[in-house]
Parts: structure tokens; sequence; C-alpha cells
């Protein structure tokens, strides 16, 4: 039934105090956004009883109000806090459990912990140019890393960071976007010409770079395209590019913090997609299940780089309380075999996007693999013509219907769909036949 009056006050009231504390620049979702009042696994519960599938928060990895993270994490607090100048048994353990999930024989034996995704960007683009000496980076085209200044720097979306496409640091250099469905070269997954394509014109990119006198310090970018959609990247394009950055003399930076740990179901990281090893990795996210951890994983050669620029020191970072709640994390990741669960589920998923891409002319490519796909609406395939307003509206009647997902891409017109990795084939069916009638009704 409808919520009750005082119930609706309630969500307006939230709403109003908002208006008066936030900054415009400040993100809000939803014409008139339900007020939540707690999180179950995949679930979300607003203050009127009603429940929603929740297909969009990827930092709550193992779901919401998972136990054994709010156990490790009052157990910690009640035990001892401090930071990462004084010894406790934490820190290394983390770190080590970190370490064992990367690929083994490779130089990445090395943790730096922060307290999010764009510290850690901002970390890794630090380190890269303090090993190098350089100062110049590489990032794509429609990407998203952060918003201090130097992740910032890098985030290349025009819907994210409009401002600095035109005020861009002389840093920072833009190369183009590798994406196979809409992008400068287009083709079929298997095409290798696409990928090889791509990396031959950041090649060129690199070359000039370095006539100019701006030698590659590093190379950035997502191991599949979070930012646009969960866009694959095309067969050998990520081996070919990072084999042409290292060349120039530049580090490979993975930016793992939202498709990596787990999330893709068939890897634990998006860089094995392309079976390249990047020389560092950002992580952040889904660490903490909500509790703002970040990390750098790097080799020690990179990272003892960083000495000639003075100490480091995060005061929260690698905290007892961070650690145990990211080990309590891993522990639930393999007890509960989410990344399986990602790979199954997601699976199912994808196939019942791909079902209704097959009746219905607005649902153009499916992005993506495991749980994190993207829905990309078009109104015209061949043109690829993005169907953004029908994207926001799809979304509105979804969270109507009890399925919150929310719009990505430049164009904001695919649905993103990265839910808690607990996602049930039920809930998975659910979503898929709520998006066939809002498809088949209207919206
Ligand atoms: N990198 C990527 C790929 C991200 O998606 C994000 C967050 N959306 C960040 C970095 C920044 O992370 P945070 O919001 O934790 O600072």
């Amino acid at each position: 039934g409808l919520p009750s009056l005082s119930q609706r006050d309630e969500a307006g009231d939230e709403l109003a105090r908002r208006a008066q504390i936030f900054a415009s620049a400040q993100e809000r979702y939803y014409e008139s956004p339900m007020q939540i009042e707690r999180g179950w696994r995949h679930h979300l519960v607003d203050t009127t009883g009603r429940t929603y599938v929740d297909m969009v928060n990827n930092v709550t990895g193992l779901g919401h109000g998972h136990p054994g993270v709010a156990d490790a994490m009052s157990r910690q607090i009640r035990i001892l806090n401090t930071n990462s100048r004084f010894l406790y048994r934490e820190l290394a353990e983390y770190s080590e459990r970190l370490l064992a999930l990367l690929p083994q024989g490779s130089e990445l034996d090395t943790v730096l912990l922060v307290n999010s995704g764009s510290e850690a960007v901002d970390l890794a683009l630090r380190l890269a140019q303090a090993a190098t000496g350089r100062k110049t980076v590489v990032a794509l085209r429609e990407a998203y890393h952060g918003w201090t200044m130097a992740s910032d720097a890098v985030t290349t979306s025009a819907y994210d960071n409009p401002y600095a496409l035109e005020n861009r640091p002389d840093w920072v250099h833009v190369a183009d976007v590798p994406n196979r469905f809409r992008g400068t070269y287009r083709g079929e997954a298997g095409d290798a010409t696409v990928g090889a394509r791509y990396a031959a014109d950041l090649g060129a990119d690199l070359d000039s770079l370095a006539a100019e006198g701006r030698d590659v310090a590093a190379f950035i970018c997502e191991s599949v395209l979070g930012n646009a959609g969960g866009v694959l990247l095309p067969d050998g394009y990520l081996r070919d590019a990072y084999a042409r950055v290292r060349t120039a003399g530049g580090l490979c930076i993975a930016d793992e913090v939202q498709v990596g740990f787990g999330r893709m179901g068939s890897s634990f990281w998006g860089f094995e997609q392309s079976g390249v090893t990047p020389d560092i990795v950002t992580i952040a996210k889904p660490m903490g299940n909500g509790f703002p951890i970040g990390g750098v994983i790097t080799s020690k050669k990179i990272a003892d780089a960083l000495a000639s620029q003075g100490q480091f020191f995060s005061s929260a970072g690698g905290n007892p309380l961070s650690c145990r709640v990211g080990i309590a994390v891993l522990d639930a990741m393999r007890d509960e075999r989410l990344q399986e669960n990602a790979a199954t589920v997601g699976e199912r998923l994808a196939a019942g996007f791909r079902e209704l891409a097959d009746r219905h002319d607005i649902v153009g490519p499916i992005h993506g693999e495991g749980l994190y796909l993207g829905v990309e609406l078009v109104r015209d395939r061949e043109t690829m013509e993005p169907a953004t307003a029908e994207a926001a509206a799809i979304c509105e009647r979804l969270r109507e219907l009890g399925v919150v997902v929310l719009t990505t891409s430049e164009r904001s017109n695919v649905l993103k769909v990265k839910p808690p990795l607990t996602l049930s084939a039920e809930s998975a069916d659910f979503m898929v036949a709520q998006l066939d009638r809002v498809l088949t009704e209207g919206w």
C-alpha cells in the first residue's frame, strides 16, 4: 500500500534538511527518494516498511548488515585501535591475506593501507611519479578515479568532471577509450584487430609525449571500464597497452576499486581477465563492506621510492580496527563463496538481460561479467543514440516496483548492475521480470 502521510513526511523532512546542509554539487538520486531505515543482505527496507532489491551497492559486497563484520568491528574497538606507527599483529595479518590474492610469483609484495579509493589512486600516482622520476600520467577518456586533486585530475568523464576537460593539469594526458561498442573502432568480442588499433593509438600518444619531453610515468585505467557501465576491454588491448607503456619506461596502474575483489566472478581481479599483471593496484570500496578502507599494492622497489619524498603516514590507514574488518570481509567472501555466487547468479542475470534485448529494441549491448553488468539503453542500435531520459524514467519506475538500480556512463544511459555479491537467483529473476514489465508497459 501507499506510505502513510507521516511516513512520507519523514522522507520529505530529511530532503529539506539535506537541502540546508549539502553543497549543490553533492549528488543525490531519484526525484523523490525513499528514506532507508535498514539493510539486510541485498535488500533495503524504507521507513514505510517497503523492501527493495538493492542492485547497485557495490561497496557492501557481502550485503548489508553483515554480522561477521559487525562482530569483528565491535570486538576490536573494545580491545585496541591505534595507528600504524605502533606494533600490533592485525596490520601484517591483513596485508598478507591481501597479498595472497595477487598473482603468486609476481612482484606485487607490498601493501600501503589508506581510507578510500581516491586516496589509493592519489598515492598510486605519487608512487609512480616517485619511482620513475617522471610526471606524466596517461588516463583513458570517460574514467572516474576519485575526487582528490590528483585522482580528480585523471578523472576524464565529462559527466563527473566537465570542468577538468578544459582545465586539466599539464601532467595528465588523456588517451582514447577502447570501447568497442561505441568508440572510434568497433567490432565483435573476438575481433583482436579492435584492441590492437586502440593500443596502437596509445603507442602513438606515448611517442608524441616522449618527443615533447613528457615521458610517461604511469598509465592508469580500470581493467574493465566501470564508469562506462562495465564495458569489457577489447581482446588483447590491455596486454598490448601495458607492453607499450613499459617499453616507454612507464608503470601500469590497475584501478580495481570497482571491478576487483571477486565481483567479476570468473576472476578475483579485473586485470586477470586480460592476462596481465599491473605494477600498481588500487583497491577500496568492498574491502571494508562499508567501513572506509583503501589500499595500494605494488612492488617493494616502487614502494620504497616514496622514501625520497620523506615519510608516509595515514592516521587511520591500516589501523587495527580497519584491518580486523578487512580480514572479516575476506573470511566471509571465502566462507560464503561469494565470488562463485557472482559467477553463477551473474550469468543468470546476464542471460535474462540478453533475452530482454531480443524483445525490446531499447535494450542495446549487455556489458560486463559476473555481478558487474551494464544494460545499455539506446534509441537506435546502429547509431547507438543514448536513451538517457528513458533510462532515468526506467530507474524511477523500477524503484516503485521494488528494484534499486541507477544509471551510469557519460551519457547516463546504462543501467549499472553491481549488487551485493549475495544476490540470489530469485532476486536476479525478480529484477529481470520487473525490467521486462517496465519495458512492456512503458514508464
Ligand atoms: N576509482 C574508481 C574506479 C571508482 O569507481 C571510485 C569511486 N567511485 C574511486 C576510484 C574513488 O573511490 P572513493 O569514492 O572511495 O574515494
